[in-house]
């Protein structure tokens, strides 16, 4: 699933073809993954409008508009948003959405596994995530004590706090897992019993995500930046995908278990 790093990179690579665009023609050919304003009409509510501005928060890609609207982006577990120079591009039943850019080529935003969404902004994309989305773990506003603050408050694993996107987002299951590791935090650890250590796993997060922004992100299977391209962050993973190899601390094989539904990889020597 794209994770803060892919958003990124999506967004890096897409606003120099984006920006300034006006978009010409609009296709919104799936309606149940769109959360549209009372009142609004997706096509008329885009055509004709500049894009103003590409931002992120968290895992949601912002699309600014002029006049202060815009839409807010989410890829689900596979979507990706790709810009061809020259229309026509990969349209296909798993283009969910299409704008055709005047002089600019065509963007299609593309989710195999359609749990993707798009939030029509009126007035302010984002401030339309409202507190379904907390603060980006790259906000410098961010320290330690505010990011134990946010997470601490629980007895529930430490990891399902930080998949929590309404606590602090932009963390999925690569990262988190990965983060864990490097500050040596079990994933199962009750967040209550973190005391001390959160300046750690709070530089730990940043290290991994901006490592991996670095990288241009991890690609297992569909995961594509805005030109199409695989990222490189795979090889640079430590834990994740890595069950029965060597810890790269340790020399411990790396375990794999499911918590909250969600596989989870650690080192069962050096993360406690
Ligand atoms: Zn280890």
């Amino acid at each position: 699933m794209p994770e803060l790093p892919e958003v990124e990179t999506l967004k890096r690579s897409l606003t120099p073809h984006l920006l300034g665009a006006v978009i010409m023609e609009a296709r919104f050919s799936r309606r149940d993954i769109l959360e549209i304003s009372p009142g609004e009409d997706p096509n008329r509510f885009t055509v004709g409008s500049q894009i103003t501005g590409l931002g992120r928060k968290g895992k949601y890609l912002l699309v600014e508009l002029d006049h202060r609207r815009g839409w807010a982006v989410h890829f689900g577990m596979s979507g990706t948003m790709i810009h061809y120079p020259e229309a026509p591009g990969l349209v296909d039943q798993h283009t969910h959405v299409v704008w055709d850019l005047r002089g600019r080529g065509r963007v299609c935003y593309r989710a195999p596994r359609r749990f993707g969404r798009w939030i029509m902004a009126p007035s302010g994309v984002s401030e339309v995530l409202g507190d379904r989305v907390g603060v980006d773990a790259l906000d410098p506003n961010l320290d330690g004590d505010r990011f134990g603050a946010l997470l601490g408050q629980s007895r529930s694993p430490i990891k399902s706090r930080l998949l929590n996107q309404r606590l602090v987002s932009g963390l999925g299951n690569i990262y988190a897992d990965e983060a864990l590791f490097y500050a040596g935090v079990d994933p199962i650890r009750r967040a209550s019993t973190l005391e001390g250590r959160w300046e750690g796993l709070l530089e730990s997060v940043r290290g991994v995500l901006t490592e991996a922004i670095r990288h241009r992100g991890t690609t297992f299977s569909t995961y594509r930046d805005g030109q199409g391209c695989e990222g490189g962050n795979r090889q640079h993973l430590s834990v994740y995908g890595r069950v029965g190899q060597a810890c790269p601390r340790c020399a411990a094989l790396i375990q794999r278990s499911v918590l909250g539904g969600r596989g989870t990889h650690y080192c069962p020597s050096c993360q406690n």
